[in-house]
């Protein structure tokens, strides 16, 4: 990649027996928007502490603008943190929590207080200077715990689920304010998160990890229409799977009815060889006209009214698995759809997304 900021090379974590982290590598650009998403115990947080130097890898290595950092010790990397709970100093006013690294690094007084009323002003609490962390609010303690991460104006920035403590108002404003304050700041950030509506909202790239690697690296809009892996492809946003085979190089027979697929696929090329076919609720279509592509007859079985869409969950005719839809009221109005109408519904070439079957 050119201009790549941070390097990660085939980099491992072993607690005792246990791989926590197998062969990751990644690249990240300068002024980057990264955030690692996955399930609980799927390493997120070991990779972010082995690039702050808080727990060191087993093996690999770890480049910062052009240097070697993989062993250095936290203090001597340039980033700053926010963790998941605030993490400030109790005893220590707004201005002095804000101030903290600046005076470390011998920083004179002056510079400090103006350092501290800019950052303040940054994150929307001047005037808070004097206060302690237990007279602010999670949201308020987040963004000081911002302006002190930096505060030194590091080259990197690490957020360890900043939002997860706090309620789901709170989060999703604040969510904005970081990636504003980000892009003002201009700095490459990674944060872990196991929100997928957080990752796809804030993220310039999306790390999807699972059991300790790498499932797919992709822009937002990637890792949603094209996932890379069925563990993806039901991590981030809702999927169906149904069982097929496949059939020819352009087609995959599920229960007695073909599907077409829009490109040859690979997975194609086996007759026969089981597979799993997926598509979005939001792109399976319900046509009364002639342009279906891969018809299928479908019973509806229950509705569920969700403000902007109806998902109306069908039963296929001879297979087994639920297909949810979601449709249009405009869908559920025209065609006049109500529980136990018989459907036929259109699934666009386009969209089907084909995988191995799990072994
Ligand atoms: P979460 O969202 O729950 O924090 P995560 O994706 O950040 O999950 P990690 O905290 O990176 O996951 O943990 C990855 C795996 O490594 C987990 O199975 C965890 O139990 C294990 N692990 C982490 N730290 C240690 C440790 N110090 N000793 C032993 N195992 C550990």
């Amino acid at each position: 990649m050119k201009n790549a900021y941070l390097t990660i090379r085939n980099l491992f974590k072993n607690f005792a027996d246990f791989t926590a982290l197998r062969d990751i590598s990644l690249q990240v650009r300068e002024g980057e928007f990264i955030c690692f998403l996955g399930p609980s115990g799927c390493g997120k947080t070991t990779l972010l502490r082995a690039i702050a130097g808080l727990d060191l890898q087993s093996d690999g290595e770890i480049y910062q603008g052009g240097r070697d950092i993989s062993w250095l010790p936290p203090e001597q990397r340039d980033f700053g943190i926010v963790f998941q709970s605030y993490a400030l100093f109790p005893n220590l006013t707004v201005a002095d929590n804000i101030g903290y690294g600046l005076r470390n690094l011998k920083t004179r007084s002056h510079q400090v207080r103006s350092r501290v009323n800019e950052l303040l002003a940054t994150v929307g609490l001047s005037g808070s200077n004097n206060k302690y962390p237990r007279q602010l609010s999670g949201g308020q303690q987040q963004r000081v715990a911002l302006a002190r991460a930096i505060a030194t104006n590091p080259g990197l920035l690490l957020l360890d689920e900043p939002l997860s403590a706090l309620d789901a108002q709170v989060r999703r404003h604040l969510r904005q304010e970081i990636k504003t304050l980000q892009q003002q700041v201009g700095i490459t950030t990674i944060m872990v998160t196991h929100d997928q509506e957080e990752a796809l909202s804030m993220a310039d790239r999306i790390v999807v990890m699972n059991q300790g690697v790498i499932e797919q690296i992709g822009t937002p809009e990637q890792i949603y229409a094209s996932p890379a892996s069925s563990f993806v492809a039901s991590f981030v946003g809702t999927m169906n799977f149904l069982s097929g085979q496949a059939q020819s190089d352009r087609s995959v027979q599920i229960g007695d009815k073909t599907v077409r697929c829009d490109t040859p696929n690979p997975l194609l090329g086996q007759s026969g060889k089981p597979l799993q076919v997926a598509i979005r609720p939001e792109d399976i279509r319900v046509r009364s006209g002639k342009d279906r592509s891969n018809p299928l007859p479908a019973a509806v079985q229950r509705l569920e009214f969700l403000g902007s869409f109806v998902r109306t969950e069908l039963e296929l005719d001879g297979i087994d698995a639920p297909l949810i839809a979601d449709l249009s009221m405009n869908d559920i109005r025209d065609l006049n759809i109500r529980v136990g109408s018989q459907l036929q519904l259109d699934l666009p070439q386009q969209h089907i997304h084909l995988f191995d079957q799990p072994s």
